[in-house]
């Protein structure tokens, strides 16, 4: 057995104290325990400012509540009396906490963004091509279904596989991050990049029929 640090550690990314910019004492998180006033975003990860461990299961239920109750305190309101300065903190605020909700909140772009943070840029500067062997097989053969789906009760179809892909690939994805697997994550999270384009694609093409029949 490992023995426990029993110092806890601090996540990489969290917050840090930093000098308050009105009062200069230590602060660390929205406000300024010393003076009260609003603190600017500071480099903390999007995990780290929602209060969330880093990972890639998180509860949207527990993400909506922290992310809720950290807008409440930015709220206008509350900071309508306060200086220039401070309302211009505030709002920097609170655009990075959207950030990083609207990052988070998604399991896709949560995933995207997780191998980010360890180094794993998933976007070749070249643009959307898929040089994985086994994903570039599996889409043209999705492609091809969905061109020879005639009608809609056929193009409903290829979406339901498409669907249940997604649903399995999530899994997949859960399980490899789970494990640390970081080449695994990796692969699975363009294959879901892929079949959630192709997924609102379906539905464009839908859309058309409907309203061309
Ligand atoms: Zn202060």
């Amino acid at each position: 057995m490992t023995q426990l640090s029993p110092q806890i550690d601090r996540a990489p990314g969290a917050h840090v104290p930093v000098a308050c910019w009105s009062c200069q004492k230590a602060a660390e998180g929205l406000f300024c325990g010393a003076c009260g006033v609003v603190q600017p975003p500071g480099s903390a990860d999007h995990f780290a400012r929602l209060g969330l461990a880093r990972g890639f299961g998180v509860e949207t239920a527990e993400l909506d509540r922290r992310y809720f109750a950290l807008q409440r305190q930015l709220h206008p309101d509350r900071i309508v009396k306060k200086t220039p300065r401070e309302r211009a903190v505030s709002q920097s605020q609170a655009a990075s906490l959207n950030d990083a909700y609207e990052t988070l909140r998604d399991p896709l772009s949560r995933a995207v963004y997780l191998l980010r943070l360890q180094g794993i840029e998933l976007e070749p500067a070249s643009g959307q091509t898929i040089s994985d062997p086994a994903l570039l097989m599996e889409a043209m053969e999705m492609r091809e279904a969905l061109a020879e789906a005639a009608d809609d009760q056929a193009v409903q179809a290829v979406a339901a596989q498409v669907e249940a892909d997604r649903k399995k690939g999530f899994e997949l994805l859960a399980k490899a991050f789970g494990a640390s697997d970081t080449a695994r994550a990796r692969t699975q999270t363009l294959r879901l990049k892929y079949l959630t384009k192709l997924a609102e694609d379906i539905r464009g093409r839908r859309a058309a029929m409907r309203a061309a029949s």
